[in-house]
């Protein structure tokens, strides 16, 4: 599955990855062209990562090697309120947002704490840590580039999936306490991943 052709998937058939399945470690390839595969791919994983309830997912995560990532980001009554110079920016998306080839840039502001879990780490939370706002540039499901900056959880969504495309889990960027409290669930998921089908 790992390095399945654009053209040979089924959509269909797309299930969750859990670590440490190898695709999540890999580098995941540019997509060439927004095709009717790639849309029925990404409107897949929108309901994989509504049933899972999650509010961000990338491709590596049900088995595909594509920089491709979705997020349905809700609006948080509780969050804080960015000030300053960052008060207009997003906090959430208007509904589910597919970003195809995505880079991002400019990271600002002072390096905030913040736990996150992961759909393909099931159980395991810790802090991250990483810059509050941020700028994406991607490929949306109409072929088009489009820029928008961000930040608060919407931000950290970006970072945390962007981090997929590369390989990199949030185990690798947890803060050492928080990580230490999440090794026994570590290794018995990767005890269990002999006896996981698919593998
Ligand atoms: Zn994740």
């Amino acid at each position: 599955m790992a390095n399945a052709s654009f053209d040979t998937v089924d959509p269909s058939h797309l299930a969750l990855a859990v670590y440490p399945a190898a695709v999540l470690r890999a580098r995941a390839l540019p997509i060439p062209e927004v095709t009717e595969k790639v849309r029925g791919v990404a409107a897949a994983m929108l309901e994989i990562m509504r049933a899972e309830q999650g509010i961000g997912l990338a491709a590596p995560q049900v088995g595909l090697s594509w920089r491709l990532f979705v997020a349905d980001v809700p609006k948080d009554p509780k969050a804080k309120q960015p000030k300053g110079e960052f008060a207009a920016l997003p906090v959430h998306t208007d509904g589910p947002m597919v970003y195809i080839n995505p880079v991002l840039t400019k990271p600002c502001g002072p390096i905030e704490r913040f736990e996150e879990g992961c759909l393909s780490l099931p159980e395991i939370r810790g802090d991250v840590i990483r810059p509050p706002t941020i700028t994406i540039e991607a490929t949306g499901l109409d072929g088009k580039r489009f820029t928008t900056t961000a930040t608060g959880l919407l931000a950290r969504c970006w970072q945390h999936e962007m981090d997929h495309l590369d390989g990199v889990l949030i185990i690798d960027r947890m803060m050492e306490g928080h990580l230490a409290k999440n090794k026994r669930l570590i290794r018995e998921l990767e005890e269990n991943a002999a006896f996981r089908p698919g593998r």
